[in-house]
């Protein structure tokens, strides 16, 4: 394969806490789906949100990394690094008149589902901090593509609203930053979870205008609690076991979670038998076009 196409993936944590269930689903969905191709797998701490990114966290997600054999390709990037090629990234929008700044607050646009577009013809208040949105009504619209198990994806990126690409308190956002750093690794697969999948017709639509390349997109199914909440801190999902017992039993229950029906031995096997299995039996094929899969019932702490 020439070198430009050669499979490259990435899990793209936010370390905003340790990994749970659900974020270990993904990371092994990506790294399966990499290591199955013959291809690379990075990993990229998304930390542009300082305030909600605790010291250690991402030294802890990478620790769990490693605890499951998810083993990752070259250096680690670090979003908070990155602020220059976000920057040049927006510049190239402002000229192409794809961003434009807005004063206004999410309580002043309230009774609207999405934001109305006020400053898009001006800024209505000048002196007040400025945010930088995205113009979603211009560009490349619909945005259609092929997901890898939800097949044909058809969205109108207007109807999503003009969606922030760099925060008042000058914070970068994600959709930019995501866009940049995929492109700048050169990403040729994003295998993540399906609550993403409204976020790509965005990403898609700042790629096209960036004339970036674009890669494939395979959106997992999402782990859910008994009440079908979606996994995550805030709904208290487990953390992950530390300990041998409970690693191996957790890794067969992701690989369980994604469809890919483990034969019962191995959940006694260590991480690295387990995958090694895995890899050789991936199969997207084999995933259900279901959007959830409720969490295993995990031993509790300490047991
Ligand atoms: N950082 C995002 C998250 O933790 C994921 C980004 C992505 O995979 O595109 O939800």
């Amino acid at each position: 394969m020439p070198l430009s196409t050669r499979y490259r993936g990435r899990f793209a944590p936010t370390p905003s806490g340790p990994l749970h269930f659900g974020s270990l689903v993904a990371a092994l969905g990506s790294y399966l789906d990499a290591r199955a191709a013959g291809g690379q797998w990075l990993v990229r701490i998304e930390d542009i949100d300082p305030p909600r990114c605790p010291e250690g966290a991402a030294s802890t997600l990478l620790r769990q990394l490693e605890t499951f054999g998810l083993e990752w390709d070259e250096a680690i990037m670090y979003q908070h690094t990155r602020g220059d090629a976000y920057q040049q990234a927006l510049d190239q929008l402002i000229q192409l008149g794809l961003a434009y700044p807005c004063s206004c607050s999410r309580k002043q646009w309230q009774a609207f589902d999405i934001y109305p577009g006020w400053c898009r013809e001006g800024v209505c208040e000048p002196d007040k901090p400025l945010a930088w949105r995205l113009r979603s009504d211009r560009g490349e619209r619909p945005i259609r593509w092929q997901d890898r198990l939800f097949g044909e994806q058809q969205f109108d990126p207007a109807e999503l609203g003009d969606v922030v690409l760099k925060r008042k308190d000058g914070l970068w956002a994600y959709q930019l930053a995501v866009v940049v750093d995929d492109a700048e690794q050169h990403i040729t697969d994003v295998v993540r979870g399906l609550d993403l999948l409204d976020n790509t017709p965005w990403q898609r639509q700042l790629q096209s205008a960036l004339q970036l390349p674009q890669p494939r997109y395979l959106h997992l199914p999402l782990i859910v609690t008994t009440e079908g909440q979606k996994l995550s801190k805030q709904n208290l999902a487990p953390a992950l076991a530390e300990d041998e017992r409970g690693v191996r039993q957790q890794l067969f229950q992701a690989l369980a979670a994604l469809d890919q029906a483990p034969p019962k031995d191995l959940a006694f096997e260590p991480p690295a038998t387990q995958l090694h299995w895995a890899i050789a039996h991936w199969s997207v094929a084999r995933l259900n076009p279901t959007p959830h899969r409720l969490i295993p019932l995990l031993p509790p702490a300490g047991d």
